[in-house]
């Protein structure tokens, strides 16, 4: 293992964090700054946008040739981090979930002709984007084998039929991922594909209320009556429907993680600045022990979970699908972010359940972590499974 950062990643690492600090932060403490879902609102969203492509802080996780900064997975840790130390920051520079994840996977395993035209729109800003794979019981959520969503070939397209839900960003987007059933094959019965918004027979049959803030686009219920694609649209092979989800889940779940590690340690920064001013009984907060427990024990989950994403990142970057290490820092840091919020909230007292802080945002929205790409006993059970298979080798260095 190698963390040694390139210039460049810590060169963006400084550029990001005065860019949040200088244009994202200030955008939190004003109410017109949101939309009616708890994200930014349009305006306020192009505006910043607009600096940071002039900044050259425009989609890090895409090649240059695209527009992008081509950062390899160690150099995207080090900036979504950064971006997140705001609420609104990831979707500024166009990292944000679900299309950070539709466009690594597009860009791996997409045609020419799929990248340009249902990659290259959403690099640029220009459309939104979702992936379509869960659906409501009895149909498929942590087991995929369970999908009754079909697509049934007809010639040189494909028919689809069938209900999704919870597809985040689905309400207003125009490229979309389905993932679909194509045959009974155990291992090689789902195949994906890809749609344009404007395609008849489907549609959004509402936006699902949720507890926390929503990404753009919420988290929708989707009919398929009869939606008609193209062969041509087709993602990698008849069967590989799985391996495209693996391909973007491998990455999209650790950028996930890297985003809410910059959400955690926002958190203590803003319990920090209150502990440093505030007195009771004589002293400073920060300076009482038992306040200093609560505080080192949140920083450090947080250093253990940048130092799994780290691990998991570095094994990506060499080629290696870090099943494994990715499931550990999901789990791990999905229970970090909720534990450091936490805290947080409790030492600012009253003004932590208050909405003077962003604390009570990052609160509602912390508890969709153990859920979002696979729920936390899903992957301790394959964790599990891997070290029943491999016995002493579950602990292997790896190269
Ligand atoms: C905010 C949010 C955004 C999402 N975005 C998308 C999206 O963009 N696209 C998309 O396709 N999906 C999306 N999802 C869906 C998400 O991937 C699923 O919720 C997740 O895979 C779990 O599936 P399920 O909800 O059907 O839970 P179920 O499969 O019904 O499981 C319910 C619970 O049972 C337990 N459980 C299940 N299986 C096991 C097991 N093997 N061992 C132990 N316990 C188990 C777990 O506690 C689990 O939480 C999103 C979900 C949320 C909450």
């Amino acid at each position: 293992m190698d963390f040694t950062l390139s210039p460049q990643a810590e060169e963006y690492r400084n550029k990001v964090r005065a860019f949040v600090d200088a244009e994202i932060i200030p955008l939190e403490a004003v109410r017109a700054s949101y939309d009616d879902h708890g994200n930014i609102a349009e305006g306020p969203l192009e505006a910043v946008r607009a600096k940071a492509r002039a900044a050259g802080l425009w989609a890090p996780q895409m090649p240059p040739a695209r527009g992008g900064l081509g950062l390899d997975v160690m150099g995207r840790a080090v900036f979504y981090e950064e971006a997140n130390r705001s609420i609104f920051g990831p979707v500024c520079f166009n990292c944000s979930a679900p299309d950070d994840g539709n466009m690594t996977v597009l860009e791996k395993v997409g045609t020419d002709k799929q990248k340009e035209e249902f990659l290259q729109p959403i690099v640029d800003g220009k459309v939104r984007s979702a992936f379509v794979m869960t659906e409501p019981h009895p149909g498929a959520g942590s087991d995929p084998t369970m999908m009754l969503t079909t697509a049934k070939r007809q010639g040189d397209k494909w028919v689809v039929h069938g209900r999704k839900w919870f597809s985040t960003g689905a309400d207003g987007a125009a490229h979309y991922i389905l993932v679909a059933k194509t045959s009974d094959d155990p291992r090689k019965g789902l195949t994906a594909f890809l749609f344009h918004k404007d395609q008849p027979g489907w549609r959004v049959v509402r936006r699902i209320p949720i507890m926390g803030p929503e990404e753009h686009g919420g988290h929708c219920e989707l009919e398929f009556d009869g939606l008609e694609i193209p062969d041509a649209n087709r993602l990698m092979e008849i069967g590989d429907g799985l391996k495209v989800t693996q391909i973007r889940l491998g990455t999209a779940r650790l950028t996930h993680c890297m985003r809410w590690l910059g959400l955690a340690k926002r958190s203590l920064e803003i319990a920090s600045a209150y502990i440093s001013e505030r007195e009771g009984f004589g002293i400073k907060l920060a300076e009482r022990e038992s306040v200093q427990l609560l505080l080192g024990d949140a920083a450090k989950e947080i250093h253990i979970g940048r130092l799994l994403v780290m691990n998991a990142a570095w094994k990506l970057d060499q080629g290696d699908f870090a099943r494994k290490e990715v499931s550990i820092a999901k789990v791990h840091v999905a229970d970090t972010l909720h534990k450091a919020v936490d805290t947080a909230i409790q030492l600012c007292g009253a003004r932590g359940y208050s909405q003077d802080t962003v604390l009570e945002w990052m609160y509602r929205y912390a508890r969709q972590a153990r859920l979002v790409d696979g729920a936390s006993e899903v992957h301790k059970m394959v964790l599990a499974r891997y070290y029943l298979k491999e016995g002493s080798d579950f602990w292997s260095w790896g190269a």
